[in-house]
């Protein structure tokens, strides 16, 4: 028989998926795949119920059914002040993992440079290779996740096309400032060439943090394009409903990429996420303020079990150093081993990296009940202290 793909044969399986059935294996709890464990507004879930019984359930436009590119357009306006026009800049994906895709499909070229930041998301690097791009990775570096400016241009050449971004950033919860926008901005522009924004943690930032759009700078509007996502922004992950923004120009080859990937997205989800981008100011507020919450819930017992944990100002996700804990073994084995002993299951923060990943962090996903956060750490607890320090 012939070869199949290299690219995808034998390539392993994405880590959350392998930690996610590795929890149900074992009935451990899962604080590895991002997602949380109650359900989003019942308002939300109402109308998709209303609209499944009486609304049509026929393929809609390939670019999103109108209400909804107008409440993307909208929400636009509301947050960031961006002028938006629904007709020729929104499309609706299946999920932001369809938008990255549709992006990186429709803007780069065989041998393009894509500028990328590490740790990064895992499908970033796979969807940028299948295009024939090449990464010019860059690093954040714990434990405050900072960029490092002088890196951040050298990575920029005559053959960049494009920067990709995750702000807030996953799964190190760094949100980029304005000082750090400002510097990829001005090297996006001056090297002309574009930015791809995966923002799908736009309404989840901490201690009275405001989300800054990359495309709200100066120059950026009609080079970037910026991508939500509904599962996020209303605890639905799974609905998969995501959105594009962007000039009408960028958005004319994505749109043909995303014509040939799904080509449209459950209509009748789409009319529940169009009405939910309307809800009251109080909703996002309170998504943020919940969010935040845990954050402190789960750091201040992962702090007291002795994990060293860094700062996340947005996101879903704590990144914890176990170094202290005297545990032999990398993050992988670590994660595999707490799953397995403990109960508990997390994600290797090295599954970010392309390559030389520092392998002592891992990833905790924060959205769940209290009383869940609160058993995972009582096992945690139990799992240390049954080990001598040095312990295999
Ligand atoms: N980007 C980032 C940074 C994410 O964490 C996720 C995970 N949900 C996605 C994209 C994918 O979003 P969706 O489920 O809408 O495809
Ligand atoms: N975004 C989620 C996370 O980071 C995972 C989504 C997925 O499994 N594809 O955990």
């Amino acid at each position: 028989m012939k070869s199949t793909n290299p690219l995808f044969t034998g390539m392993p399986t994405t880590i959350f998926e392998v930690m996610s059935r590795l929890a149900e294996e074992h009935k451990a709890i899962n604080l590895g795949q991002g997602f949380p464990d109650v359900d989003g507004p019942e308002d939300v879930r109402r109308v998709a119920a209303d609209a499944l019984m009486n609304a049509s359930n026929q393929y809609p436009s390939m670019m999103g059914i109108p209400e909804l590119r107008q409440a993307v357009a909208a929400a636009n306006q509301r947050f960031y002040g961006l002028d938006i026009d629904w007709k020729t800049e929104v499309m609706v994906t299946s999920g932001a993992t369809e938008a990255i895709a549709d992006c990186i499909t429709g803007l780069i070229e065989p041998g393009d440079e894509i500028v990328l930041i590490e740790p990064l998301y895992d499908c970033y690097l796979p969807v940028v290779k299948q295009a024939g791009g090449v990464a010019k990775l860059v690093r954040v570096t714990p434990p405050d996740w900072r960029l490092d400016a002088q890196a951040l241009a050298a990575a920029f050449t005559p053959k960049t096309k494009a920067i990709l971004i995750n702000n807030p950033m996953n799964p190190a919860g760094r949100v980029f400032d304005e000082d750090d926008l400002k510097l990829i901005a001005e090297l996006t522009v001056a090297h002309d060439a574009f930015a791809i924004c995966d923002e799908v943690y736009e309404h989840i930032l901490f201690d009275g943090r405001k989300h800054i759009p990359l495309m709200t700078m100066p120059g950026m509007r009609d080079r970037t394009l910026r991508i939500g996502s509904a599962g996020k922004t209303f605890s639905l992950t799974g609905w998969k409903v995501g959105y594009v923004t962007a000039a009408a120009k960028l958005l004319e080859p994505v749109a043909k990429a995303h014509q040939f990937a799904t080509f449209t997205t459950p209509p009748n989800l789409q009319r529940a996420v169009a009405y939910g981008l309307a809800k009251e100011d109080s909703y996002y507020a309170g998504l943020a303020s919940e969010q935040a919450r845990k954050r402190d819930r789960l750091s201040a017992g992962l702090e007291r079990l002795g994990f060293k944990v860094a700062p996340s100002a947005g996101t879903y996700f704590i990144t914890a150093d176990f170094t202290p804990l005297g545990l032999k073994g990398g993050d992988f084995e670590i994660c595999k081993r707490m799953t397995i002993e403990a109960g508990v299951a997390a994600v290797p923060v090295s599954a970010f990296y392309g390559s030389d990943a520092p392998d002592h962090f891992l990833r905790f996903c924060f959205c769940k009940r209290d009383e869940v956060l609160d058993e995972a750490l009582n096992r945690l607890e139990k799992w240390l202290s049954a080990k001598q320090p040095n312990q295999s």
